[in-house]
């Protein structure tokens, strides 16, 4: 159903609790809703930022933007960016991490995890017809969702600009 990412970014915050004062959470005013499983999304944004906090200094913060993306009115989309200012993930990693079970050497230790949290994000993700990927930055490690928007909650929120 109809859900606000607003909405579904606080829920995924709140679960967080004693690392919740290192997410930093950015919305823009206006945007669209998405036709999605609350609970699913939750889950898969919760294993990204997840990972953020685990894989990045314990006093570095992490930062989460959500943003429209309605580039040609015909498609439009919100973007979940979750970046944070730990070691990152090398070009040549940036696919292999979605991957079931994989795990970079670098972080084989005993707080690292079993190689799912990312598989199962991008299950979910993809059921939803949106996409996840991880963007080369600079510092620390990028990874952004796109989720389709509901198109008649998008043109009710620009004035019903829409032809
Ligand atoms: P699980 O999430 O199942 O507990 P996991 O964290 O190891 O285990 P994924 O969440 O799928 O599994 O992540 C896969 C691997 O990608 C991680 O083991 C880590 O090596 C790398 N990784 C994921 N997120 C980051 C990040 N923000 N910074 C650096 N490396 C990362
Ligand atoms: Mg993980």
């Amino acid at each position: 159903s109809a859900q606000s990412v607003v909405t579904i970014m606080h829920l995924v915050v709140e679960r967080f609790s004693q690392q919740q004062s290192r997410l930093h959470l950015h919305t823009e005013d206006k945007l669209p809703l998405v036709s999605v499983s609350s609970s699913l999304i939750q889950q898969a944004i919760f294993n990204v930022v997840d990972n953020a906090l685990r894989y990045s200094p314990a006093d570095k913060s992490v930062t989460i933007s959500v943003k429209s993306l309605d580039t040609d009115n015909k498609h439009p989309q919100v973007s979940i960016e979750v970046q944070d200012q730990g070691i990152g993930i090398r070009a040549d990693q940036s696919d292999s991490i979605f991957e079931l079970f994989y795990s970079v050497d670098a972080f084989k230790r005993n707080d690292s995890g079993t190689g799912l949290g990312l598989a199962v994000s991008k299950g979910i993700i993809a059921a939803h017809q949106g996409t996840i990927q991880s963007v080369p930055v600079e510092q620390g490690c990028l990874i952004r969702i796109c989720l389709p928007a509901c198109r008649e909650t998008l043109a009710h929120g620009k004035g019903g600009n829409v032809s």
